[in-house]
């Protein structure tokens, strides 16, 4: 392996790297080779017990600091993040075999990006002052909550770790972080990058390992708050170990988003919303919009284009730049695919281009288009995570919205239309955490970003997520003599 993608160790905990080998075998595999590329261990219970312990720990001296000076340790680390790019992003594209072409631009630059958004706001955190009749009056104190646990997925580890992180340090939490066993390289490197920039010892720690790791350590009554990033399965059990211990919780899960083009819309726009919308990541994005509406005069010239536009698509070697489609992140989730697309092909949709697996090492996959797709084809209902796009056609807006809307999910919805009312009216109606105009698949830190429905509980990014690591103390103060009936 020509670049370094063997960690000092499985775990970063109380500033520095841990290892326990008697912790599960964890096979890091690079999904463009199939080769393994690091060997790790999940955590064991006395690995848990010291993460939570060290962030329990790095608690008290944290939140005593002045959000200025932990914005300016976070923002630090997002400009080394910065400085690291390049060697960020060739890591982060062996961990999920995501194309360099898009990791330089949507991996550590994000996780940059929300740690010095955070680390701006972290010094202007307050409270509110309210005046009471009689002169009395009552002050809100923002506090913390305490230790954090963050539980992330395979598709955008950087991005995930550093989404969770930066609002939690900002508010003057501590971390444990658990990434995905399936990618489990970058966010070390979060940890080692805050540890650098500042944050003292336990303030961010980082421990791997499979489901129950993440269990024990909801489960540990040290935890406040919990952040997932996962499917709405794992949502669920999650939300369910939060609230029997009554944390907090922010839950950010899977889609089967709507994209909804009207027969007016820019063709060349609609077909760029639905390749970002679908291809992206190889289609591993929970906000993709793989039902993609068509308003029935335009789906001819729609997939025509689409196929014309695929065939721009350079599918190979990851780390070559010029690459934009790279492997599924593992065998697994090639399989899961290649079950959607003969499911597809068996309930009667057209596969009018790709869902070929390709006859080399790794786990690859040609990116699909379906048409003919109807609402209740199991690929038209279920998230398939991979890309595999199906095309439904209608005729008029409002069954567009309602057929939109006829779905468990809410993560995202979008709208391509040169009308703009009709184009604001769809969003008021959409049922969806995240809306899109004439766009699609943008998430800026600026923004607040989440689902509705199974989608999702509570918002990542903006100030938003500030409300989620944060919780007011109420403080009634008595200016006037107090007074009780006896
Ligand atoms: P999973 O739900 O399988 O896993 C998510 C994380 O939760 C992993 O770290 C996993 O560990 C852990 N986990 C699994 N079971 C438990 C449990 N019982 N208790 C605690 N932790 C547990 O999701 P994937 O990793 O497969 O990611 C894909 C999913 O994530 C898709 O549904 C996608 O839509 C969603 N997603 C949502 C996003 C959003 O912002 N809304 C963004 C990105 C992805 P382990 O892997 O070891 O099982």
């Amino acid at each position: 392996m020509p670049y370094p993608t063997q960690p000092e160790a499985s775990h970063f905990i109380g500033g520095q790297y841990v290892e326990d080998t008697a912790g599960d075998p964890i096979d890091v595999v690079y999904p463009a080779t199939g080769e393994v590329i690091a060997k790790l261990h999940a955590a064991t219970p006395a690995i848990i017990e010291q993460a939570l312990a060290a962030a329990d720990a790095a608690r008290a001296e944290w939140a005593a600091m002045s959000g200025t000076e932990r914005g300016r340790i976070l923002r630090r680390a997002a400009d080394i993040m910065r400085e690291r790019n390049h060697d960020l992003s060739v890591l982060e594209t062996y961990d999920t075999g995501k194309p360099l072409s898009e990791t330089l631009v949507a991996d550590a630059t994000s996780a940059a990006d929300a740690l010095e958004y955070f680390g701006g706001l972290a010094g202007s955190l307050t409270g509110e002052h309210v005046q009471l009749p009689g002169g009395d009056f009552a002050y809100t104190i923002r506090e913390p909550l305490g230790v954090c646990v963050g539980i992330g997925a395979w598709n955008y580890p950087t991005q995930i770790a550093a989404w969770k992180g930066a609002p939690a340090l900002c508010c003057g939490n501590t971390m444990v972080f658990k990434p995905s066993e399936t990618t489990p390289l970058s966010a070390l490197k979060v940890a080692e990058i805050l540890t650098e920039a500042g944050a003292p010892a336990g303030v961010y720690n980082v421990i791997q390992g499979y489901g129950p790791v993440g269990t024990a350590l909801i489960e540990d009554p040290r935890v406040a708050k919990v952040s997932l990033t996962g499917s709405v399965p794992t949502g669920r059990k999650v939300y369910a170990a939060a609230a029997a211990g009554m944390k907090h919780a922010t839950m950010e899960l899977g889609g089967k988003s709507p994209l909804v083009i009207f027969d007016d819309a820019d063709l060349e726009i609609a077909c760029a919303a639905a390749i970002l919308g679908n291809y992206y990541s190889t289609g591993q994005v929970c906000s993709n919009g793989t039902r993609v509406f068509v308003q029935e005069g335009l789906v001819d010239a729609f997939c025509a284009r689409m196929v014309e536009r695929m065939q721009d698509a350079v599918i190979g070697d990851p780390l070559d730049e010029t690459t934009t489609i790279g492997p599924m992140v593992s065998e697994a989730q090639l399989n899961i695919v290649k079950r959607y697309i003969e499911t597809g092909v068996s309930e009667g949709a057209e596969l009018v281009t790709g869902g070929t697996a390709l006859d080399k090492d790794g786990y690859w996959i040609t990116p699909a288009l379906f048409r003919n797709v109807t609402d209740d084809m199991t690929i038209a209902r279920e998230e398939i995570f991979g890309p595999v796009l199906s095309v439904l056609s209608f005729k008029t807006e409002e069954e567009a919205l309602a057929r939109a809307n006829d779905t468990e999910f809410g993560l995202a919805a979008g709208v391509i239309t040169r009308d703009l009312s009709r184009a604001h009216r769809m969003v008021s109606g959409f049922e969806a955490g995240t809306c899109y105009i004439n766009a699609y698949n943008l998430a800026p830190v600026e923004v607040p970003f989440g689902g509705s429905k199974q989608s999702g509980v509570g918002r990542e990014n903006s100030k938003a997520a500030i409300e989620h690591y944060s919780q007011l103390k109420s403080v009634y103060v008595g200016m006037a003599p107090a007074e009780a009936p006896f």
